[in-house]
């Protein structure tokens, strides 16, 4: 059999409006979920199987071969086929010799092997041209038609037209193509279907360890101290009161948390007199999570509104008011209107309501949609000037709140601070920080050593 005909016809540039023919290798979920969309948009595709007996599951237009007999027939063979069986294609290294093989699989476990599937493949097969594709789409997608989370097709191999034949196909199947360079990316690409979710990880656990933390602070403070010493049953304060007390400090926290990292950053850089040195890994870690941590702090903030807005009508809140309306007709006496209170309480809610538009605004602005559709100066202006303007308005939001309370020993129960107090401990830390920074004399070395300039150059001219 002269093998090296048939490739060289099927590599054959395709001049006609045909499509050229597509091998798929393995009849399982995958290999019958890609032929029939690929016969859809006109593939004409032929099956290597161990079984060359059609069933009513294989696409109908489809051939059914012998894995050699199918391989000949096409110039891009895909192997839907999992790593464990590959050394079945050793025998077959001739027939796929100059051919476009593409590897589509994927592992149990991130880092499984030591190499990548793909590049384990290449070496199976010396004379193939290695394509890795299609990985991070599954066979319910393609079926189903539901591809609008998993469009982009990451597409790496080493050699260029190679790479180009499959982009095509991806193409032509309505799917986008992401060129991510030579093989070696394949390791990568084989790990993202097993990512969850990695950079929700750290903000996540962090933002759930101080929950529970804040939740047993103030129930020791709110419920136990005010059953044990003051004799009231307050434990109904669970559903409403404590999560409203833990929603904003939560919030404060974490949007603190995410200026903290860069003002770090910026003192490790005066420090060390050059950007041209790496942060410690903690510290890259922690600046890649920011816009988690943003948005999880903006979901304290929302609860927190929505929280306050169900307040009046709280049985309890209601109580409350009833009461000391009745004492102020029993004692026959209208308390004045303390203007201090008012002014006080007032511009607490304004400084809320606008630190929370803000908030919003910046949490829109990091959504891909619209991040996208701004330039680098204008997000940097928004997540960084405006982000500083809603840490402001929330940290003060926060300190009018407390008002004359810092001060008050009855604030201060089982001699511990309010959790509001807690909370203004890392904003505050940040604004003071960032205030020093802003000064000319530290925002100029600042500002050359972020252009490239160094205090004690490596190597100099
Ligand atoms: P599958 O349903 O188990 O099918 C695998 C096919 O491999 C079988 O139908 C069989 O085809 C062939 N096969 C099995 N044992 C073999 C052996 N010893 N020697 C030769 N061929 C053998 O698996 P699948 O879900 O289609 O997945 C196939 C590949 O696509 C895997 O590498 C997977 O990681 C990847 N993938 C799957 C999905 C998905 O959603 N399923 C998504 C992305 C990537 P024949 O009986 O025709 O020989």
């Amino acid at each position: 059999m002269n093998t090296n005909s048939s490739n060289m016809m099927a590599l054959a540039p395709n001049t006609s409006n045909k499509r050229e023919t597509v091998c798929i290798f393995g009849t399982g979920d995958f290999g019958r979920a890609l032929g029939h969309k690929m016969i859809q948009c006109g593939y004409p595709v032929v099956y290597g199987s161990r079984s060359t007996q059609i069933s009513n599951l294989i696409p109908k237009d489809a051939e059914v071969l012998s894995h050699a007999e199918a391989a000949q027939k096409a110039a891009i063979i895909i192997i839907a086929i999992q790593r464990q069986h590959y050394n079945f294609l050793t025998p077959l290294a001739e027939v796929l010799r100059g051919k476009v093989v593409v590897d589509i699989s994927n592992n149990l476990k991130l880092n499984q092997y030591p190499e990548s599937n793909a590049e384990y493949l290449a070496q199976l097969l010396p004379g193939a041209r290695v394509v890795k594709a299609f990985n991070t789409v599954s066979a319910w997608a393609l079926q189903s038609g539901a591809l609008d989370a998993s469009r982009q097709v990451f597409v790496c191999g080493d050699d260029m037209e190679a790479k180009q034949m499959v982009m095509n196909i991806v193409r032509a199947l309505g799917l986008t193509p992401l060129d991510q360079g030579s093989l070696l990316a394949a390791q990568e690409i084989e790990n993202y279907p097993l990512q969850l979710f990695p950079m929700w990880k750290f903000p996540v656990f962090l933002s759930l360890g101080l929950t529970a933390f804040f939740f047993l602070y103030c129930l020791a403070l709110d419920v136990i101290y005010t059953y044990v010493y003051e004799n009231n049953n307050f434990s109904f304060f669970i559903a409403i009161t404590i999560p409203n007390r833990i929603c904003p400090v939560m919030a404060l926290i974490l949007l603190g948390l995410v200026y903290l990292p860069g003002v770090l950053a910026a003192i490790i850089q005066l420090y060390r007199g050059t950007k041209y040195r790496r942060f410690p890994d903690w510290l890259d870690k922690w600046m890649l999570c920011r816009k988690q941590l943003g948005l999880i702090a903006l979901a304290f903030a929302s609860l927190h509104a929505v929280f306050t807005l169900v307040s009046p009508i709280r049985s309890f809140v209601r109580w409350r008011t009833s009461k000391g309306i009745i004492a102020q007709a029993l004692n026959n006496k209208t308390e004045p209107l303390d203007l201090t209170n008012a002014w006080l309480s007032d511009s607490y809610l304004a400084l809320g309501i606008l630190g929370f538009f803000f908030f919003v605004l910046v949490g829109i602005t990091s959504l891909p949609s619209v991040s996208n559709s701004v330039n680098w100066r204008e997000f940097r202006f928004v997540q960084s000037k405006l982000g500083y303007v809603t840490l402001i308005l929330c940290t003060a939001h926060t300190l009018v709140y407390g008002g004359k309370w810092f001060l008050s020993p009855s604030a201060y129960r089982w001699y511990l601070p309010n959790i509001y107090m807690l909370s203004l401990v890392v904003p505050c830390a940040v604004l003071v920080v960032k205030f020093v920074l802003i000064f000319p004399c530290v925002d100029k070395p600042l500002t050359q050593i972020r252009q490239g300039w160094e205090r004690n150059p490596k190597y100099s001219e």
